[in-house]
């Protein structure tokens, strides 16, 4: 199983190194702003790196949202995203499942979704694999409960969307991580990246607060399970920098080998 961390994105190949990563996620713009991706340096180097790269798209995004003025941005910046990730040799682009409002119903965010996909087809698809993220928050999510989560991947499950399970958003999310990928896997079919982290709030907390694994509320057998459950690579968005996210990266490569 290759893990890795959630880096700075000036040099992520050197922080990669630090951390005896065999994956790394970044940003490729701002993750508050609406600006699109700039053109890399190290586009080479990271294409041509042993070195897994996933990036994560801004939290702007927002394509379920019934409100014009997030979405058509949202969907504009997903599809710059896509383009300029695969121009680094990206595996996939991960984004989060996104809300609609309180009092709006849940299958216009998850028919906002499809249209989204629509969006993206008319100008050939998307150019890198899309991984929705299931969140921690909101009453209104499409990927917070699993049960909207079925809902969601009825309808966009034929355009070849895969998922990334973040363990620290499941747990604050109120989805228990005993059998999370049994679980998930009956849903969507896939799981092409876990988000392995702790959480320091309770379970159904609705909360989005990341820890090193075993300095939070989660037990971290369930998170070493839950990788090995779904064969996938893994990503530590944790706390501590180079030493916070290496002991993590250490602590899981230990207990998936041992
Ligand atoms: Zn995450």
């Amino acid at each position: 199983m290759r893990i890795g961390a959630h880096v700075d994105p000036a040099d992520p190949l050197a922080e990669a190194a630090a951390r005896r990563a065999e994956v790394v996620q970044f940003f490729l713009a701002d993750p508050q702003g609406w600006k699109d991706p700039q053109a890399r340096e190290d586009a080479a180097a990271l294409r041509d790196s042993d070195i897994d790269v996933f990036i994560h798209a801004p939290y702007v995004i927002n394509v379920a949202t019934p409100n014009n003025r997030i979405r058509i941005p949202s969907r504009k910046l997903l599809v710059s995203h896509a383009h300029a990730a695969a121009a680094i040799g990206a595996r996939a682009l991960i984004v989060h499942g996104g809300h609609v409002n309180k009092g709006d119903d849940l299958a216009t965010g998850i028919d906002n979704w499809r249209k989204t996909f629509a969006y993206a087809a008319e100008s050939g698809g998307f150019v890198t694999q899309i991984l929705i993220e299931n969140t921690a928050g909101g009453d209104n999510a499409c990927a917070r409960r699993f049960d909207a989560l079925a809902r969601l991947w009825d309808v966009i499950g034929e355009f070849g969307v895969g998922f990334c399970l973040d363990t620290c958003h499941a747990h604050a999310g109120g989805e228990d991580l005993v059998d999370v990928v049994d679980r998930v896997k009956a849903i969507t079919g896939r799981i092409d990246l876990i988000h392995a982290n702790d959480s320091k709030d309770g379970f159904d907390s609705g909360r989005d607060r990341h820890d090193n694994l075993g300095s939070g509320n989660i037990d971290p057998d369930l998170v070493v399970a839950a990788i090995r459950a779904a064969g996938a690579p893994a990503v530590v968005e944790t706390p501590g920098g180079v030493t916070g996210q290496s002991a993590d990266i250490a602590y899981l490569r230990e207990r998936l080998n041992g």
